[in-house]
């Protein structure tokens, strides 16, 4: 038996609503697993965690995030554009560019501000698939969040149909028929796949949309095949106006109900976005139990709009906190995520539209749920030891009266440690065995690699 047990917090933020979102205490973790939260001391030889000046909250979980688009921050072609134009100049444009160590490099660079922000789960969403490439994506995403030791869902994307761009120097979105794609999934998810509660590793089928990427009869076909294999699915849905004038125009209808006839819609599936949602599709998503990635910086850096993740978790629906991609959000970190997520929703709502206790359950619980990781989210006793200990010493988290709120609505986090079913993800602030100075180096090398690349081809 293994155990520690960590003392001396300021607060602790339990992840979970009302009376229950705020305890005090120690906090004992025995094998991996939360075994008391309160009146407990330490005994001889067992290590003590000190996080005098600091809180304790759940490891969070990122529901959204392409990782590819880490080492894609601030292209200055996309840094004024919508989300159509962007696509085209930035992921569209750089996607076949994305070799082998570049996309290593680009998961290195984003698990690691997601883990010193505080996340122990990511789910990344990652939808170029192609031919092109002489390795497969899912190898380096998992082998890369192994070597961080964060949780990792992996949404397996790809299109059978290609979205074209008027732009000959484009390489077209990379396409394969349905049964490949499913073939695909299928040998991904025997590879990586682990359906038990407390997984460290889950597979997901994530087409970039159901819209774009699939052809309306292929929707029923894919949903039965992903969910014959015991997997979620996972897409892109309603990220702006364009994408409901769309469903209306060749659908006849709003993308719930149309999704509705489609069987996609469930406890086992959750969209990014939806800021597109009225307030009938929002009492869809809460009675079938799908679920909300709320990603508020992207959304706003992209002006794209306000998702009505109010709404949906008054309705007792389930909404989740994604970064969603770092070429749309150069601050793809929890804190940052938090931060706009208790801000936005006030400024046309009222000071009353969201708490911070309310975001915190977004950012922890609620992305348990929207994975379907039931051992994760919440700090209760008998669940895995997912922590996060937030420093409250710099500055900016000085002065505080209510030193529980700090982390979560003051823009930054500090993690001083967390842990990953008991295992330490960072330490002392650094991810262990992780060296930032050759990161630097093989960040900047995969920049001028992307730009010189991107070039080339305009130019030829
Ligand atoms: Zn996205």
């Amino acid at each position: 038996m293994t155990s520690f047990i960590i003392t001396n917090a300021e607060a602790i933020l339990t992840g979970r609503t009302g009376d229950d979102a705020r305890t005090d205490g120690n906090l004992r973790v025995v094998d991996g697993k939360i075994d008391a939260i309160g009146d407990v001391q330490p005994v001889p030889g067992e290590t003590v965690i000190d996080a005098r000046d600091a809180v304790v909250t759940p490891g969070l979980v990122n529901t959204h995030h392409h990782l590819f688009q880490s080492v894609l921050k601030a292209v200055p072609a996309g840094v004024n554009a919508a989300l159509a134009e962007w696509l085209r100049v930035v992921p569209y444009s750089y996607w076949q560019h994305i070799d082998e160590p570049t996309l290593r490099t680009a998961a290195r660079v984003g698990l690691a501000e997601l883990a010193l922000s505080g996340a122990t789960t990511v789910a990344d969403h990652h939808y170029f698939f192609a031919d092109r490439y002489d390795y497969d994506p899912a190898d380096v995403l998992f082998e890369t969040a192994g070597e961080i030791g964060v949780r990792f869902v992996l949404g397996r994307g790809g299109a059978t149909k290609t979205r074209t761009f008027d732009t000959p120097e484009i390489v077209p979105f990379p396409t394969e028929p349905l049964g490949h794609m499913l073939d695909g999934l299928a040998t991904t998810a025997a590879r990586w796949h682990d359906p038990q509660p407390d997984s460290m590793r889950r597979v997901a089928f994530a087409p970039s949309s159901p819209t774009f990427a699939l052809a309306t009869g292929e929707l029923r076909e894919a949903a039965a095949a992903t969910r014959a294999l015991g997997l979620r699915i996972h897409t892109h849905l309603s990220e702006n106006h364009d994408y409901t004038d769309y469903t209306a125009a060749h659908f006849g209808q709003r993308p719930m109900p149309w999704l509705a006839e489609h069987d996609w819609l469930g406890p086992d599936v959750w969209f990014a976005h939806l800021v597109e949602c009225d307030a009938d599709e929002v009492g869809i998503l809460a009675e079938t139990g799908a679920a909300m990635a709320h990603c508020p910086q992207s959304n706003m850096r992209l002006a794209s709009g306000i998702a009505p993740a109010d709404l949906l978790h008054a309705r007792g629906g389930t909404v989740s906190l994604g970064v969603d991609g770092a070429a749309s959000n150069e601050a793809a970190d929890m804190t940052g995520a938090m931060y706009m997520a208790f801000h936005l929703h006030r400024a046309t709502k009222g000071p009353r539209a969201t708490t911070a206790e309310t975001v915190l359950h977004w950012a922890s619980a609620g992305g348990a749920k929207a994975l379907g990781l039931d051992m994760v989210g919440t700090l209760e006793p008998g669940k895995s030891a997912d922590i996060a200990i937030f420093d409250l010493s710099s500055p900016r988290h000085l002065g505080f009266h209510d030193r529980a709120l700090a982390p979560v609505i003051s823009g930054t986090g500090t993690v001083r440690h967390s842990f990953v079913a008991g295992r330490p993800l960072v330490t002392d602030g650094r991810v262990p065995g992780l060296d930032l100075t050759e990161l630097a180096h093989d960040a900047r090398c995969a920049v001028d690699h992307l730009a010189t690349a991107v070039q080339a081809g305009a130019t030829a």
